[in-house]
């Protein structure tokens, strides 16, 4: 086959997916698994509602390690013949499904492999009731596959109904419409009536119970953790009201909270009705809420608005950092935010000069391909996306701004777009052809260029032009127990920590830790924080606690400068392989793809 026909055959533009959704595409999924623990795996069937827009002998799924039985087409379940193409690293192996131009059903019969990439299944000891193993999905970005054969791209949409039969005792919660108790039967059946990516596709497994929050709001938990998760979020139901008073009806009915063991990878998966959200934030002062005020904001960036490859990855996270910024302004004042700012640029600082300021990678506009979207994802299209919309709002005011962001949720609603529909959307309905704005907004500079753009003033904050002060006079010599630190919050602690100097002597770091009590602090973004400077200057009352964060928590945001920080010396590259070979077994995928690359 030549390269222009290879071209011309791929109906879809998304690298990532074998799908040709122009051809034969998906539309509903009936989805009915058993969930065994045992073994480790999810077996059943996945049956498809398609449309067949072209007339197509084929229709090509998503597949990545999964054992593919049987397939039938129609009601009757007549059984086809199918094809698994040759393996992809990463992507897998495209599942071609021989179809007559009438048909609109497909099932397929399969199972999954026990190191399912998206699966994590949590022996007892790993959970915080010690008793129930559990289990969870990742399937952001391309990891859906490795646990449903489906088509694969956030380009496709589809609605599902699912049933899942899990051991009595434990209960299953899923990405749709959720059960609040356990049954006796151990059987649970789903409903998502919203056509959804399927990234966004989301199964949890344990012993949860629920507890509601507002009207539309609550959340689910292990018995254990639900008191603490119940007061950490007694927001949320506020946070929903601001971010509608913002932006619009939420659109999906309910938004609940699942607490996840601590071994998630992520601080938040927006899946929709049930964010996933690790425990790491349960820092019993409700200040690192702003993650949830972030998924919450996906309900509306990403879920609602959906980008249509991961190369348009920036229309997803910048767009949900800005709403997140919004509601916690709302919430808590612009104070507030501005610190939020600050926080985001200093990673945006940092990310630029890991991956070098002229690195293509720092465009918002992305080019993933031949790579897996998941190693190819970083800041920028969190915090460069956010600071390009800031930039925007800047250059026509709020009013006229909120106007137009509203109008481009309401055009775009269940619909997949990508960079060039948002900018050309942007031309027609804010530029206008006013040629000085258009220069002020500065497309170019922000979507197709590396960094960030001539002219971009850093953001500054109030509330930490008092913590950079106490800095300043430790420095200068003032004990640290005389620092004017009285209502503090996490996220001054952490501006704090990070402006501590880089070399200190093993004096200053007690003097610090006696006065703040870092190494035992309860708060993880402070714990990682000060881990960095622990390693940094070999202090070593801190071994134990770090050893005991890193065997425990699996975020990959706190593991990777972690262990980044420890292998810069041989001794401490030493320590850093010890504690990872104990602590591997209780990391996702995710997080362990990352730091074996690190370590190797
Ligand atoms: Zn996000």
């Amino acid at each position: 086959m030549t390269t222009e026909q290879s071209a011309m055959e791929r109906t879809s533009n998304d690298v990532h997916s074998f799908a040709k959704p122009a051809e034969a595409v998906a539309k509903h999924l009936d989805l009915n698994i058993d969930v065994n623990f045992d073994q480790k795996v999810l077996s059943g069937t996945a049956s498809y509602l398609i449309e067949n827009k072209t007339g197509t002998d084929q229709i090509i799924f998503d597949t990545r390690g999964l054992q593919i039985e049987k397939v039938f087409l129609g009601d009757s379940n007549e059984e086809t013949t199918f094809e698994l193409g040759d393996e992809k690293e990463f992507l897998g192996r495209p599942l071609t499904v021989k179809i007559k131009p009438d048909t609109k059903k497909v099932t397929i019969l399969y199972q999954t492999s026990a190191d399912a990439a998206a699966l994590q299944w949590l022996n007892p000891q790993q959970t915080a009731g010690k008793k129930h193993p559990f289990l969870f999905t990742q399937s952001q970005a391309i990891l859906a596959r490795t646990w449903i054969p489906i088509q694969d791209s956030p380009g496709i949409r589809i609605t599902y109904n699912a049933q899942v039969k899990v051991p009595k005792e434990l209960l299953a919660v899923m990405s749709a419409e959720n059960p609040v108790e356990k049954n006796a039967t151990g059987v649970y059946t789903f409903e998502m009536k919203q056509p959804i990516p399927s990234y966004l596709m989301a199964l949890s497994v344990g012993d949860l119970a629920f507890r509601e929050i507002g009207p539309q709001t609550g959340i689910y938990a292990e018995p254990a953790t639900i008191e603490a998760a119940a007061y950490e979020f007694a927001e949320m139901d506020k946070m929903l009201v601001a971010a509608e008073k913002i932006y619009g009806k939420y659109r999906w009915e309910r938004y609940d909270l699942l607490v996840l063991p601590p071994s998630f990878p992520f601080g938040g998966m927006e899946n929709p009705r049930l964010t996933f959200v690790t425990p790491t934030v349960l820092a019993k002062d409700r200040s690192l809420t702003s993650l949830i005020a972030h998924e919450l904001a996906h309900s509306w960036s990403g879920n609602l608005v959906t980008n249509a490859t991961w190369n348009d990855f920036w229309l997803n996270e910048g767009f949900t950092v800005y709403f997140e910024r919004r509601i916690m302004e709302e919430i808590y004042g612009k104070e507030y935010a501005d610190m939020l700012n600050v926080l985001g640029y200093q990673d945006l600082e940092s990310t630029l000069n890991d991956i070098g300021a002229e690195s293509k990678d720092t465009h918002l506009k992305l080019d993933l391909e031949g790579r897996d979207p998941d190693e190819g994802l970083t800041d920028i299209a969190y915090e460069k996306g956010n600071f390009f919309l800031q930039n925007i709002e800047k250059a026509v005011g709020r009013e006229r701004f909120d106007e137009f962001v509203n109008n481009y949720f309401n055009t775009f609603a269940f619909q997949s777009t990508d960079t060039d529909k948002f900018l050309n959307f942007l031309r027609s309905e804010l530029i206008k052809g006013d040629e000085a704005l258009a220069e002020q907004i500065n497309i170019e500079g922000w979507v197709y260029s590396p960094g960030l753009p001539e002219g971009f003033e850093a953001p500054t904050s109030t509330r930490f032009a008092n913590v950079e002060e106490a800095c300043q006079s430790w420095k200068n010599g003032e004990p640290a127990a005389k620092l004017n630190t009285k209502d503090w919050s996490s996220h001054e602690w952490l501006h704090f920590i990070r402006m501590l100097p880089e070399n200190m002597t093993q004096q200053q770091m007690a003097e610090l830790d006696k006065a703040f009590n870092f190494t035992n602090s309860g708060n993880s973004e402070v714990l990682a924080a000060w881990f960095i400077h622990a390693i940094r200057n070999n202090y070593t009352r801190a071994d134990k606690a770090l050893e005991t964060f890193l065997t425990n928590v699996g975020r990959r945001k706190f593991l990777v400068p972690i262990y980044k920080a420890l292998t810069a010396t041989p001794e401490g590259k030493k320590k850093a392989l010890a504690i990872y070979a104990k602590a591997r077994p209780n990391y996702h995928a995710v997080s362990t793809v990352t730091l074996d690359e690190m370590l190797k």
